[in-house]
C-alpha cells in the first residue's frame, strides 16, 4: 500500500522551472492543485498543519478525508482552517460528518466560520457532529455547539435556526457526545464510511482519537495526546495512514510532555500498530527545524515511510 503526496509547494516549484512555456497555466495552479486532492480514490488532506502559534505561519489542526472528489469527513477546525477549507475546493454541503478530537482553540476556533459559510449553500440533510464529552474544565460536544448556536445564550444565536428541528430532510447541525474508552467504539456509519473513536490522554482535556474507514482504506488521526493510552495503538492497527501530532521534541518534560507525545512514542505506536504510512502534523515552533532528530527517533521504532505535513498537502491512499 503506497502513499502518494500531492504537495502544493512541489507543484509550484515544478511550475517555476517551466515558467516560460507554462506561464499562463501556472497562474491558475494553486486552485488546480487543490482540486486534485482525492479526485480518484481515497485521500487525506491536511488543511492545518500547525499548532496554536501564529508565527508557525500554518493553519491550526484540521483534516479532510476525500473519496472520488467528495469531501466526506472533516476532523477538527482550528484557527485558519476555514480559509484552507475554501482553498481545498470543498463545500460544507458535501460533508458527511464533522469530528472533533477536543476543544482546545487550535482544534475548534473556526467551527462557527464553517457553519456560517454553510448557510449560503444548498444542503438538504442534517450535518452530524461527533466529539468528546465534557468535564468541569471543558464543554461537551453538545455544549460546545449550543454555546455558539443555542437560541437562548449562544454567542451566534442569530443562527439558532440551524439547531432547531426543521422539516424532514432539512439542514440542521446534530451534535453528539461520544463516550469512549480504550477499545474502539463505532460513532457513525454512512454509505461506504465508518468512524471509530478511542479516548486518549491529553492532560485534563477530554480527547478522542479517530479512525475513519472509507471502503477498505483506514485513516487514523491521533489528535493531541501524550500517547499513554494503549487504545491508540489498537485504533491505528494496520492503518493505511496514521496522522500523528508532532507537538513536542524528544526530551520534552513537564506540562508539554503530559499533553503531547514525543517522536519516540509516535514511532513506538506506529511500529506496534504496523501502520503503512506515517504523517506528522501539528508542527510547532519547538519541533519545526528538528525534523532530522524527529525522524531518527521515529526510525528506531518504525520502519515505514514518514512525511512531514504542510498546509493543503494531499496524501492519496492507494
Ligand atoms: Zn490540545
Amino acid at each position: 500500500m503506497n502513499l502518494r503526496r500531492i504537495s502544493k509547494r512541489f507543484l509550484q516549484s515544478t511550475c517555476s522551472l517551466a515558467l516560460v512555456s507554462f506561464l499562463f497555466s501556472c497562474a491558475f495552479l494553486p486552485s488546480a492543485a487543490a482540486q486534485s486532492c482525492g479526485s480518484q480514490g481515497v485521500a487525506a488532506q491536511v488543511l492545518g498543519s500547525g499548532g496554536p502559534e501564529l508565527q508557525d505561519k500554518r493553519a491550526s489542526s484540521s483534516y479532510l478525508v476525500w473519496k472520488d472528489g467528495q469531501p466526506l469527513v472533516l476532523v477538527d477546525a482550528g484557527g485558519g482552517s476555514a480559509l484552507r477549507f475554501g482553498e481545498s475546493g470543498a463545500q460544507m454541503s458535501q460533508l458527511g460528518v464533522l469530528l472533533f478530537t477536543h476543544y482546545h482553540v487550535d482544534h475548534s476556533a473556526d467551527f462557527p466560520a464553517l457553519i456560517k459559510s454553510s448557510w449560503f449553500e444548498d444542503r438538504k440533510r442534517p450535518l452530524p457532529i461527533y466529539g468528546p464529552p465534557g468535564n468541569d474544565f471543558m464543554p461537551s460536544t453538545t455544549e460546545f455547539v449550543y454555546d455558539f448556536f443555542g437560541d437562548k445564550h449562544g454567542a451566534y444565536r442569530y443562527l439558532s435556526e440551524l439547531l432547531t428541528p426543521g422539516e424532514e430532510g432539512s439542514y440542521k447541525i446534530q451534535p453528539h457526545n461520544v463516550v469512549a474508552g480504550s477499545t474502539p467504539v463505532a460513532a457513525f456509519r454512512g454509505r461506504d464510511l465508518a468512524v471509530y473513536a478511542v479516548r486518549v490522554f491529553h492532560g485534563q482535556v477530554p480527547a478522542l482519537a479517530w479512525r475513519v474507514e472509507v471502503g477498505r482504506k483506514f485513516i487514523v488521526f491521533s489528535g493531541d495526546t501524550n500517547g499513554d493510552n494503549p487504545g491508540l495503538t489498537q485504533l491505528a492497527l494496520n492503518a493505511d495512514l496514521f496522522i500523528a501530532h508532532n507537538a513536542v521534541p524528544e526530551g520534552a518534560v513537564g506540562i508539554e510532555r503530559r499533553l503531547h507525545m514525543p517522536p519516540s512514542v509516535i514511532g513506538q505506536i506506529a511500529g506496534d500498530a504496523h501502520v503503512k504510512n506515517l504523517v506528522l502534523s501539528h508542527r510547532m515552533l519547538r519541533t519545526l527545524g528538528r525534523e532530522d532528530q524527529t525522524q531518527s527517533e521515529i526510525k528506531k521504532r518504525y520502519s515505514g515511510p514518514v512525511e512531514f505535513a504542510n498546509d493543503l498537502d494531499c496524501f492519496a491512499v492507494e
